[in-house]
């Protein structure tokens, strides 16, 4: 059996839904998972729920209609029959949504995000489900979060293996085909949603893959699988045929986005290949992350990420500091969650590179002031260049302010304002 992953872009509206229907025809695999995102940009949207909620928590109407104006259209393209059940399934999540809203007394930011995004995948789900058995391709609906079982680490949840791995061999089967959501999970006390981080939804693909014991997993993508470069940011892209799970691990890491990081650790314990592949031309070869080369064709790969910060700590009396200090600063930069890229150390100075995901940057800077002296750059570009050559890097460098450079074997990063 396989496991499917269909990301957002693959199901933002009616032709999406219709399109995952002609991926299995066309795949004619029988036995499968498939795991679904939330559609579209809808986890953006239900992050904005959130923060509105927080503002005026009087405000759920305008969150259940943003949850309907998006679904109902895509539900009237997909059933022409408005009493067919999964329109009433629509309303019932939607109230759900609600009443949590109503209801809820819990001021824990991280809690509440997940039991509010957690709708997107709920939905989405429910409408692949419903289509695919309308259009005769019989599956089953399971809620994820009887099965993948976590931490209460809401937001970024660490998953209890054993217990997830215990039951998704009691309830998940491996014949015929079961439909279920990416991205969640639920705490092991009280039950409550959490979700594994963003982009988690491949995650989910693997974890499932892991503990069925999967023959692949193939994540369905708007791209013809990975590439070089993200075509969003570079114009000419080459497509990687083969990459072995260690560069893919490498990539990953330094943020190319096509697939999660975290996703590549379970599969890689049990061999069991990452295929990448576009949903619209489902019978291509894509990308075969597994065992073996490292990469094919063997070429520069580069990885671009906005919107981080670079600061600089220094002591305040130019001492040699960072001995006694760094190990506060890795303490905070945990306590404020923030995602550390690089990090480099001289004599007299201290540097990393931060992705500040959770808006964290303010409290960290007055924390960091108490001990040092701080400078920081916001909105630089992070550019990993793994396999570079050095024309590359000059004519990447050309026309940007080079803040910082470093080598080590393989990799090349530069921090520069664009
Ligand atoms: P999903 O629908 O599964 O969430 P994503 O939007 O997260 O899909 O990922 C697909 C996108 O990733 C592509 O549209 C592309 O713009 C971007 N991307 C970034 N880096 C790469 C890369 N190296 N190869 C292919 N796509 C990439
Ligand atoms: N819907 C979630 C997100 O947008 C999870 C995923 O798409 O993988 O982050
Ligand atoms: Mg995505």
């Amino acid at each position: 059996m396989k496991v499917f992953k269909f990301g957002g872009a693959s199901v933002k509206d009616a032709q999406g839904v219709k399109n995952v229907a002609t991926v299995l025809q066309k795949t004619e695999e029988e036995d499968l998972v498939v795991v679904v995102s939330a559609m579209g940009k809808m986890t953006n949207a239900l992050e904005g729920v959130v923060t509105r909620y927080f503002k005026e928590p009087g405000s759920y109407r305008e969150s259940q209609q943003l949850l309907l104006d998006y679904h109902l259209p895509i539900l009237k393209e997909l059933f022409n029959n408005a009493s067919h059940p999964i329109f009433s399934r629509l309303q019932e999540l939607v109230t759900e949504l609600g009443q949590f809203l109503q209801q809820n007394k819990s001021t824990n930011h991280a809690f509440v995000y997940d039991q509010v995004v957690c709708f997107g995948e709920l939905i989405s789900t429910s409408i692949v489900s419903a289509y695919l058995n309308h259009v005769g391709i019989a599956n089953t609906w399971l809620d994820v979060r009887n099965c993948i079982i976590t931490d209460n680490k809401y937001r970024d949840a660490k998953v209890d293996w054993e217990v997830t791995q215990q039951n998704i061999s009691n309830k998940v089967s491996k014949q015929g085909i079961t439909v279920t959501q990416g991205f969640l999970g639920a705490e092991g006390n009280n039950n409550f949603t959490t979700t594994l981080g963003r982009e988690g939804s491949d995650y989910t693909a693997a974890i499932f893959a892991y503990c069925l014991n999967a023959d692949g997993v193939i994540i369905w993508k708007d791209v013809p699988g990975v590439l070089n470069a993200d075509p969003r940011y570079f114009s000419k892209t080459t497509l990687l045929n083969q990459i072995s799970y260690r560069e893919a691990i490498e990539l990953a890491f330094y943020g190319a986005s096509v697939i999660h990081p975290k996703t590549l650790q379970p599969l890689q314990r049990k061999e069991i290949p990452l295929f990448v592949k576009s949903f619209l031309n489902p019978l291509d070869e894509g990308t075969c992350v597994g065992k073996g080369v490292t990469l094919e064709p063997m070429v520069s790969c580069f990885i671009l990420k906005r919107n981080q910060v670079l600061i600089s700590l220094s002591s305040l009396d130019f001492n040699f500091m960072m001995e006694d200090h760094i190990g506060n600063v890795f303490k905070w930069l945990h306590e404020f969650k923030m995602k550390v890229e690089l990090i480099q150390n001289s004599a007299i100075s201290f540097s990393v590179c931060v992705d500040n995901k959770y808006d964290t940057l303010e409290p960290l800077l007055n924390k960091l002031r108490s001990t040092f002296k701080v400078r920081w750059n916001e909105n630089v570009t992070l550019y990993t260049i793994r396999h570079a050559q050095p024309k590359q890097i000059k004519a990447l460098v050309k026309d940007k302010e080079l803040l910082l450079k470093q080598e080590s074997r393989g990799t090349v990063q530069l921090v520069v304002k664009e």
